[in-house]
């Protein structure tokens, strides 16, 4: 495999239980995709000649590629604009596969470290994006020193977390939701 992308494909690697569970984790029309391409053609990340190719990388979930995927940081970079979504002929829901692989690298704490980051003030804050030492920096240009959403509401963020703790992040978060 180059780095950063699935742009060799190794059968020997084909690992069938990964398939099963990419399909647990929400890909469950996995096995529908005809490699037709349209996925791709609309993709933003595609057009814009990142390494994220989502063709490929449902070829390669497809195929129970495992490591080679756990170890591709291209698949965080779906935008969740769900075009291929609306294109998919075989109604694979690729961004679903996006997803699923997603959690499967969560649950074995492969993924960047900002995405840990990120799911832990999500769950702290109920922001993922959380730069420190923003209370001195809103003061300075006179806004109170947190923002009128869960971050000062005690009640809200219970709540927020509270529905957090039904979702999927049970089982995947790699910290404990107290
Ligand atoms: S559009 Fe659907 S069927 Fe075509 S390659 Fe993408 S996921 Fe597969
Ligand atoms: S949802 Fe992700 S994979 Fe699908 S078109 Fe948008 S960026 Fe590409």
């Amino acid at each position: 495999m180059e780095e950063g992308g699935v742009n060799v494909i190794d059968l020997t690697q084909a690992d069938e239980s990964f398939i099963k569970e990419l399909k647990e984790l929400g890909a469950e029309e996995l096995k529908e995709c005809i490699q037709c391409g349209k996925c791709a053609s609309t993709c933003p990340m595609a057009l814009a000649g990142l390494e994220f190719f989502i063709k490929r990388i449902i070829h390669a979930a497809n195929l129970g590629l495992r490591d080679i995927l756990l170890e591709d940081s291209s698949v965080w970079g779906c935008q969740s604009c769900n075009r291929c979504v609306e294109v998919c002929p075989m109604d694979v829901v690729p961004y679903e596969v996006i997803q699923a692989v997603r959690r499967a690298a969560i649950k074995v704490e492969s993924c960047p470290a900002n995405t840990y980051e990120g799911l832990r003030n999500l769950y702290k804050f109920g922001h993922a994006v959380f730069p420190k030492g923003f209370e001195e920096r809103r003061k300075k240009v006179g806004l109170p020193e947190k923002p009128p959403t869960a971050l000062s509401n005690e009640e809200l963020l219970k709540k927020y977390r509270e529905v957090l703790r039904q979702t999927i992040l049970e089982e995947i978060a790699p910290f404990p939701l107290d």
